[in-house]
């Protein structure tokens, strides 16, 4: 086994951040955690023969557990509360795969399973149960097909946004498939775990049709038409016979995914890059109004992304670039701020992806209604078209970039926003994203309420959203350093203050970090939490020896239902 690290990213610009990523200042060594309920020789017999399936390269313990936590943990000094996990094992193949779980259900070593681990904010690859073996799968990297006549592509676990668009751009594929903001995720784990991009299919999880999943005894099923050998419409369709069922593996712990497809938009003769701006905090009202119905009316008929002025300014420079004072940006510098970089107080991108008829008239069409109904915005659009087709590379980075599918770490330096570029710190994020209907006065509403939630706990509004048709997906962020005590209790209690105020709401969440999943899952109350009964009874009888992922996003299996912690500690 080894105690060296994992092979990471080909590319240096990616490595060098991953490697940046991991770095810990000051270092906690990992303790590695072993998984309850099994025996010590058990454990160590599984070790060997994970390790006769796998090879020792391919088998970590130790010190070459430390890319297997959650760089972001705000327990990391804390280690009866750090997530660890036991070892690590890296399949390469379905055969491999299969055989890692026989060994695992053989000892009732528990798994948790990742295609890239790149869930910062959420965990990253630590696990829910500390001493859990990693189920890393970046090795089961291989790009199945690209179709550019149906426009689809079909992956494997480990395969990055990065290797998807290099791979249609080498072999001149007429796609653009989506990405987020971060180049070096799996597109499977995203997809799974109902991740975004900012294009057209952004949505990612709602882009697939026909999903391949190894479940917890190594039997095999494809849903969907996916199902029959032979269809001519494997990957091209949801409709199919009997219940739906590809849902189940969405954020779940009922099976390993080994193979994905996933819609990708056609290469556009025209592309329309778009920002609106409006100048006042309770013109989000008025803005989210208006963009949701030019969602549901198929005027813009994929994501719009707003900014609050503090997120569209910590891509590009840190708190002290803007603030020399104590404390968060106050309400008067932020108002010269908006003035000086003329961003306004909230800020909305999207595209507009189609023939060049079409895409100049969805947006005569939402200028003219947002000269009527907003007239104190500013609307600019940036038209690209070419004949053959748009060269996505070479739409300018401010314009394109993910809203074309060129994958980057382009957001990645907002996670340095607290730390002062004279002191050594280390840089964390994490956020709390509830599901709200797109309707003005609830956004503004939550924005009002959280704000001096945010404020009280040292830190600015921070927010994004992204506009959906009929509901937005929110993100209040945080940012904070993990070198500091203080900063990091803060966040913890703006996490549950913030919970607070999406509780008594009734909004739910769309993802949460490990730490929080048992928290957030017990907002399903309805019929003394009949969803949750409902999701572990399926578990339960697919997944006997509860090996793969207990705990995950509340769902145990009934060996594990002990460890679910109904009421996480408040900090208050
Ligand atoms: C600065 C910053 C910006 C970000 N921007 C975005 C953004 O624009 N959009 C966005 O969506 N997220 C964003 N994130 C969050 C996160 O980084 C991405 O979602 C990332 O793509 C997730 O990591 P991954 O793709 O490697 O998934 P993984 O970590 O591999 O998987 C995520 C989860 O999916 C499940 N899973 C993965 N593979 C399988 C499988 N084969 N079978 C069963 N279950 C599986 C597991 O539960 C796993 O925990 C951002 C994070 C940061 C720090």
């Amino acid at each position: 086994m080894s105690t060296t690290l994992p092979e990471s990213y080909p590319d240096p610009e990616y490595e060098a951040a991953h490697v940046a990523t991991y770095e810990r200042v000051p270092r906690h060594p990992i303790k590695p955690a072993f998984p309850p309920g099994v025996r010590e020789a058990d454990f160590a017999q599984a070790i060997q023969e994970f390790i006769a399936i796998v090879g020792q390269d391919a088998v970590f313990v130790g010190e070459g557990l430390s890319d297997y936590i959650d760089p972001y943990d705000i327990n990391e000094a804390d280690e009866s509360k750090r997530k660890v996990p036991s070892a690590a094992v890296c399949p390469q193949s379905a055969d491999h795969l299969k055989a890692v779980l026989g060994v695992a259900n053989k000892y009732a070593v528990p798994l948790w399973t990742f295609s890239r681990g790149k869930n910062l904010g959420y965990g990253g690859p630590a696990p829910r149960v500390n001493g859990s073996v990693a189920l890393d799968l970046h090795r089961m990297n291989k790009i199945i097909e690209v179709n550019d006549h149906f426009h689809y592509a079909v992956v494997e676990p480990g395969v990055t946004f990065i290797d998807l668009y290099n791979y249609c751009v080498e072999h001149k594929k007429k796609v653009w498939p989506s990405t987020a903001s971060l180049g070096w995720g799996s597109v499977m784990g995203n997809t799974l775990d109902r991740g975004m991009g900012f294009g057209a299919n952004f949505a990612h999880h709602q882009a697939m049709a026909g999903l391949e999943v190894m479940l917890a005894d190594g039997d095999v099923v494809r849903t969907g038409q996916f199902g029959i050998s032979n269809s001519p419409s494997a990957f091209l369709s949801k409709f199919s016979f009997g219940p739906s069922v590809e849902g189940l593996f969405l954020q779940s712990n009922l099976g390993v995914v080994t193979k994905l497809s996933l819609w990708l938009t056609p290469q556009p003769q025209a592309f329309m890059s778009c920002a609106f701006s409006m100048p006042a905090f309770d013109d989000l009202e008025v803005m989210v109004d208006v963009f949701g119905e030019l969602r549901r009316n198929g005027t813009i008929n994929n994501v719009v992304w707003f900014t609050s002025l503090i997120e569209t300014l910590c891509i590009s420079g840190r708190r002290e670039d803007y603030w020399k004072g104590e404390g968060p940006v106050p309400d008067w510098r932020l108002e010269e701020l908006r003035v000086e970089t003329g961003f306004g107080h909230w800020y909305a991108r999207w595209g507009l992806y189609g023939p060049r008829r079409v895409v100049q008239a969805q947006f005569d069409e939402v200028k003219a209604v947002l000269a009527g109904r907003a007239p104190t915005g500013e609307i600019t659009g940036t038209l690209y078209d070419d004949d053959a087709g748009v060269d996505a590379a070479a739409v300018p980075p401010e314009h394109g970039s993910m809203f074309v599918g060129v994958p980057q770490l382009w957001s990645l330096p907002l996670i340095n926003w607290p730390i002062p570029k004279d002191r050594v710190g280390k840089a964390a994020h994490g956020d709390y994203a509830p599901v709200i209907p797109s309707s003005g006065k609830m956004v503004l509403e939550w924005m009002k309420a959280s704000k001096p939630v945010c404020e009280a706990n040292g830190v600015e509004l921070m927010a994004d959203f992204f506009m959906h048709e009929r509901h937005v997906v929110l993100m209040n962020m945080f940012t904070w350093d993990q070198t500091d005590p203080k900063q990091k209790d803060n966040m913890n209690k703006l996490y549950y203050g913030l919970h607070e105020v999406a509780k008594a709401r009734g909004y739910g969440m769309y993802r949460a970090h490990v730490n929080h999943m048992d928290l957030i899952a017990n907002l399903n109350d309805f019929n003394g939490h009949a969803y949750n009964r409902f999701v572990e009874k399926i578990k339960d009888a697919l997944d006997p020896n509860g090996i793969l992922a207990p705990g995950k996003q509340g769902i145990w299996p009934n060996r594990f239902r002990h460890l679910r912690e109904t009421q996480e500690a408040d900090p208050k």
